[in-house]
């Protein structure tokens, strides 16, 4: 069992201290990945910790999904991407790195290489990136 204050997600991002959110329920948070390798990289976590795809919820692993749905709308029309790559690693040997249920959903554009090396964003433009999903979002509010 992990101690909760040592999971940089629960620590950092279900409090709310320390990021970039543009959706946030009782069961979900959606939030700008720190070190995307695309402008627009998201992540979405349940606000309950589990480890991983074999221990989550079935209720939170439902509607993290959900939220995927909705994210990969507001994230093609918002960097007018031509596709999406929704993914997530469940342990070391797999490169979980946080071993905190995450789903990254990634903006592609057609002509462009697929890369998974990190850019460098800052918080400001993280920010703006954000209030930008989140207003799209809104507009899915009735299906959220
Ligand atoms: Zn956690």
């Amino acid at each position: 069992m992990i101690d909760l204050p040592e999971c940089v997600f629960c620590r950092n991002i279900v409090t709310g201290k320390e990021a970039h959110i543009f959706y946030r329920d009782d069961h979900v948070i959606g939030f700008m990945d720190k070190y995307p390798v695309e402008r627009g990289h998201s992540l979405i976590i349940p606000v309950k910790h589990f480890e991983n795809i074999f221990t989550i919820d079935m209720e939170y692993y439902t509607r993290v999904h959900h939220t995927a749905k909705y994210v990969s709308m507001a994230l093609m029309d918002v960097f007018h991407a031509d596709g999406i790559n929704v993914g997530q690693n469940n342990g070391s040997c797999a490169r979980q790195i946080v071993m905190h249920y995450h789903l990254h959903v990634i903006p592609r554009h057609c002509g462009k290489e697929i890369s998974w090396d990190r850019l460098l964003v800052t918080d400001a433009e993280l920010e703006k990136e954000a209030s930008l999903i989140r207003k799209k979002l809104s507009t899915f509010m009735d299906k959220l």
